[in-house]
């Protein structure tokens, strides 16, 4: 098949990067890359998605690899996996080919993050308000890559694998229609019935964030639901209002920079300094060296939650930062500060450290791929991707067949599919479908 081919295949399947922001995969692969890297190394503790979706549908990881090289042009690809990851490797080996390597990494985190996962199989450095392409790579998540295999076949992404852990009686991972809430898969993890008391983290626990109304979908890019303690120190921190954050950084930020000096994107040469901007946030200091560095801060919560001792958030005040200069157009300088540092291997954390760290060491156990109840109801919403919201192609008292394409989109974004057969109800931000 040739890359248009398959690109109309993946926009026809409404594949969006199930493991991030839901970037519309047809526009990614629309590229020419030397290499593109499946991402199979899913560094957030806790989650058991990418892991035994791999170990479950190995051949079809590859196919998806396959048909993302053929589309950006890459001669080689390569599977980015944990060493640790002993069953996902065995079920790997025997169907990859010469075209296709494995490459195996340290237990830390974020291994996972794109750019640590560029550089460790190419040796090169993503530059500041760069991409992956600038070093000749394109890198997929696993799950997109099942979900390329999938629309090669015609079947669109309906489905998606979700891990649900923490205070739940069954930790499980489960394969539900795309649209289902996230209180149906509390329940059938045999999670609390009263959530009075608890809270939901969407994602993983450092860069996930908490769930408003447990009665959401969950959707292409959902990859974990973790219940805590409302009183637990970690759901404490990401609920602190940003106000409370910065009085904090004002009368109680020392600029020891520790912060700085394990941040994993400073480590290559970023120039990403958060103890600087708690600093100019705090004490409005100006002489700031490293604002183009703020760029490149990729939100994985290493400074705030393994590295500030005082329970400080330079995390969520760079990104806060972030989001600023981005609203008020100023746009990244294309650059890498420095050579990567000589510390570099010394700033990876352990995972198992992390976890500890955390508090979260009682929910790490092995969640097992579970059966799921027949879903009733499913909510689509019309945006679960970057771009632009699709829109319907049917109406309210519709009767649609599970895999039908029911809303599309004109510019930037992915397609929405019927994830059960059912009576559609429209509104001006979901298709509900109601179950036969
Ligand atoms: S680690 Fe905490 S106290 Fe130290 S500079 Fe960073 S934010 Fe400030
Ligand atoms: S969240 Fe913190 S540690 Fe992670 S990249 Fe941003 S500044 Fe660095």
């Amino acid at each position: 098949m040739d890359k248009q081919r398959i690109l109309e295949k993946i926009r026809n399947a409404g594949v969006v990067g199930a493991g991030g922001a839901g970037f519309p995969t047809h526009v990614k692969l629309d590229c020419f890359a030397d290499v593109v890297i499946a991402n199979g190394v899913e560094c957030e503790p806790l989650l058991r998605t990418d892991r035994l979706l791999t170990e479950r549908f190995p051949e079809k990881v590859v196919a998806g690899l396959r048909a993302a090289m053929t589309a950006a042009g890459a001669s080689r690809g390569v599977i980015a996996v944990k060493k640790k990851y002993t069953k996902t490797i065995a079920a790997l080996r025997p169907v990859l080919r010469d075209d296709i390597t494995l490459h195996l990494m340290d237990s830390f985190y974020p291994a996972g993050d794109e750019q640590q996962i560029v550089y460790d199989v190419t040796g090169k450095v993503v530059p500041v308000g760069g991409l992956p392409l600038d070093a000749g790579a394109v890198v997929q998540n696993v799950s997109t890559l099942f979900n390329i295999a999938e629309a090669l076949e015609e079947r669109p992404v309906i489905k998606k694998l979700v891990t649900v852990t923490g205070e739940v009686g069954k930790p499980s991972v489960f394969n539900v229609p795309i649209g289902t809430s996230v209180k149906e898969l509390i329940a059938a993890a045999h999670g609390p019935s009263d959530t009075d008391g608890y809270s939901v983290i969407i994602g993983g626990p450092l860069m996930g964030r908490i769930s408003h109304d447990i009665s959401e979908p969950v959707q292409k890019t959902t990859v974990g639901i973790i219940v805590m303690k409302t009183s637990h120190p970690l759901i404490q921190m990401k609920t602190r209002e940003l106000a409370k954050d910065l009085q904090l950084a004002r009368s109680v930020c020392c600029q020891c920079n520790f912060c700085t000096m394990l941040c994993p994107r400073n480590a290559l040469g970023l120039k990403v300094e958060p103890h600087k901007i708690m600093r100019a946030v705090a004490l409005g200091a100006k002489d700031i060296d490293s604002i183009n560095g703020v760029f490149s801060c990729c939100d994985c919560g290493i400074c705030t939650y393994y590295a500030c001792n005082f329970s400080l958030v330079p995390s969520r005040i760079m990104q806060s930062v972030k989001a600023q200069m981005i609203k008020q157009g100023i746009k990244p300088q294309k650059t890498v500060a420095h050579s990567v540092s000589g510390n570099f291997e010394n700033t990876k954390v352990p995972v198992s450290r992390l976890i500890r760290r955390l508090g979260i060491d009682g929910y790490d156990n092995e969640p097992a791929l579970a059966e799921f109840p027949t879903v009733k109801t499913v909510r689509l919403p019309f945006k679960m991707h970057i771009g632009v919201p699709a829109r319907s192609l049917v109406k309210t008292g519709d009767k649609v067949e599970a895999g039908q394409k029911i809303a599309v989109c004109e510019g930037l974004g992915a397609d929405v599919h019927a994830s059960i057969t059912g009576k559609v109800t429209v509104t001006d931000k979901y298709i509900d479908i109601e179950g036969r």
